[in-house]
């Protein structure tokens, strides 16, 4: 099974997929994640390109993610299904992946402006292995998984994210239209206990 989990800059979709993705035992694989990687690339070029482009909250161009994109989905890990975050973010996009698979499902996750607000002062992310914190409910500054210091995202900042969700409302949320209409679509209001959100989802999707 395929699902695409869409939703507003800090709206939880990584927190969600994760949960799902262990859940399933199926990949998450965020387009976000797989650009941070990048950074670290032996190319010098590619990594400041993109270092670039993350830090000012742009979006990648279509050929550049789906070059990404499709590395990832050929690997053998992917046959049973995959949960996309992050991806599609335009109605482009969307397309593509409908050439590429079948989507099962689209999750949607909404959150308050409030929430927003206090996710991006409080998020803290392992460079290492992804794991993503709040500083109110996480008082270390290392990584419970793998001891790695934990750091800001470099696009948690207000201008970036002002971009960000300019970005989303005019380009991104018109494809939520589109899954309706496939009768894919899914919402969850991403907050408070991840436990309960988690269940109402997984009795939304009749999984
Ligand atoms: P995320 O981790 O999903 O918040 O994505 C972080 C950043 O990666 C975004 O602000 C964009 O710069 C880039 N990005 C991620 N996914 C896409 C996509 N599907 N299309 C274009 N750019 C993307």
């Amino acid at each position: 099974m395929n699902f695409v989990v869409v939703g507003a800059p800090l709206s939880g979709k990584g927190t969600i997929s994760k949960k799902l993705s262990a859940y399933l035992n199926i990949p998450h694989i965020s387009t976000g994640n797989l650009l941070r990687d990048l950074v670290n690339s032996n190319s010098k070029e590619i990594s400041s390109y993109v270092d670039e482009k993350l830090k000012a909250g742009e979006l990648f161009p279509d050929e550049f993610i789906y070059a990404v994109l499709e590395n990832r989905l050929d690997k053998s890990d992917c046959k049973n299904g995959v949960i996309l975050d992050g991806f599609p973010r335009t109605l482009t996009q969307a397309k593509w992946l409908d050439s590429k698979l079948k989507v099962d499902f689209a999750i949607y996750t909404t959150v308050s402006n409030a929430t927003v607000l206090q996710r991006l002062s409080k998020r803290l992310v392992c460079p290492t292995c992804g794991s993503v914190y709040n500083a109110d409910s996480y008082d270390r500054n290392y990584c419970d998984k793998c001891k790695t210091n934990l750091v800001r995202r470099a696009d948690d900042n207000e201008e970036a994210l002002l971009k960000r969700i300019k970005d989303y409302n005019a380009i991104t949320f018109p494809i939520l239209d589109e899954y309706l209409k496939q009768n894919k679509l899914v919402t969850v209001a991403n907050e408070g206990s991840i436990d309960l959100v988690f269940e109402e989802l997984l009795r939304k999707l009749k999984i």
